[in-house]
């Protein structure tokens, strides 16, 4: 296969070769089931449990007893939805933003239907959320705030400190889906009084179908996953042990790294953004381009189709991506830049860049060499009429 230019790492991530050989092993010899009596087994568990104090050390946690094992970030945002609505069941307001992950949007439309009423924040067309009207929203039936830390579609990134405060002085719970910022930005849970935490490995350099949830002590809990004693009585399930081995590895890489790799990522991403903009006529930036992940770039060019951009980009063995994963599986337009009031002539035409520490400056060279001939060349044949 020829060299992929990857730069949708929003949706997933190359699993460094530090974490893959730390899962090796449990994938090979060392196979034993953690609850096992024998040593074979039992002693595995050593390893899970190095991992979570990994993990805690990548969120700056005050213990590695708040973190619980998942099977992925769409497990660890039901999880922490559903564990609070039943601790809290006569309580039936929750509070979410018009621009969450379908992890969390799509479990508030099924609420819906089963009697919870749901307040949909609305964003601006930077992409970001008046705090007012979360304040505003706030009832004496509001049971659960949850807000996404940055958004995977625009990289935007949402105040959680200040939302945390409004919930915690309010006696609220507070959820964030962190799973776009974890490894990317810096995170420290002993100052952020965040109730429950979601990540996911696969965003950070880990395997895919792993997850975490943080969730902090003396917060109410009660389980989604039902079953055997695993993770203390708080998610069942026999433990995916190399998974779990190999996100405690990326998390510790993400750590030691993440100063050097902001930078790095960061000075790649611009580099891609300003040159688009400078020689591409009617770009622009979706979502403020400040309040933002260091690694997203979703530029939108007028008067072309997306899904055109994408397919011309994987001729050239560029993967990018019009949005999320799953909204551009399923070829609907981004309810995102829809619920930023972006033109639609911006949001059929939007690319989403999201970069990695694996990322080379020559690959953005070669991203920029040819990106103005392919948005040239469809806007001559483009069905909006503008050429
Ligand atoms: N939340 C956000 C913000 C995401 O970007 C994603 C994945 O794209 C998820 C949740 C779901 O994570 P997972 O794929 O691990 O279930």
């Amino acid at each position: 296969m020829e060299k992929i230019i990857y730069v949708d790492n929003n949706a997933t991530t190359k699993v460094a070769p530090e974490v893959f050989q730390a899962m090796r092993p449990f994938l090979t010899d060392n196979y034993g089931n953690p609850s096992s009596m024998h040593n074979f087994g039992g002693s595995i568990v050593k390893y899970i449990e190095d991992a979570r104090k990994k993990v805690a050390g990548l969120i700056g946690a005050a213990d590695s007893s708040e973190i619980i094992f998942t099977s992925c970030g769409t497990e660890s945002d039901n999880t922490a939805i559903n564990s609070t609505l039943r601790s809290y069941p006569d309580k039936k307001h929750i509070i979410t933003t018009k621009v969450e992950h379908p992890a969390v949007l799509n479990l508030c439309k099924y609420l819906e239907t089963v009697g919870y009423r749901i307040t949909y924040l609305d964003v601006g067309p930077d992409g970001l959320l008046d705090i007012n009207e979360l304040k505003n929203a706030v009832d004496h039936d509001t049971v659960l705030i949850s807000i996404m830390h940055a958004n995977n579609e625009t990289g935007v990134i949402f105040p959680v400190a200040e939302i945390a405060e409004i919930a915690r002085v309010r006696d609220i719970t507070f959820h964030t889906d962190a799973v776009q910022t974890v490894g990317k930005i810096p995170i420290k849970m002993t100052e952020l009084p965040v109730d429950f935490l979601s990540l996911s490995g696969h965003k950070l350099h880990g395997p895919k179908g792993v997850g975490a949830l943080y969730v902090r002590k003396g917060t109410r809990f009660s389980p989604f996953m039902v079953g055997g004693h695993q993770e203390n009585g708080r998610r069942a399930g026999t433990e995916n042990v190399a998974s779990i081995v190999g996100l405690g590895v990326a998390a510790e890489l993400a750590k030691n790294n993440i100063k050097e790799e902001i930078t790095k990522v960061k000075k790649l991403r611009d580099k891609l953004e300003n040159y688009i903009l400078e020689n591409v006529s009617n770009t622009k930036v979706n979502g403020d381009s400040k309040k933002r992940l260091p690694n997203t770039s979703n530029i939108g060019f007028e008067f072309v189709e997306g899904e055109a951009i994408l397919l011309k980009l994987d001729e050239k063995n560029i993967a990018a991506s019009s949005g999320s994963a799953c909204t551009s599986g399923s070829l609907t337009s981004s309810h995102v830049l829809k619920s930023m009031g972006i033109p639609v002539t911006f949001i059929q035409g939007s690319v989403r860049f999201s970069l990695s520490r694996y990322n080379a400056d020559k690959e953005i060279d070669y991203i920029n060499k040819n990106i103005p001939a392919i948005i040239g060349k469809l806007r001559e044949i483009s069905p909006f009429g503008k050429k």
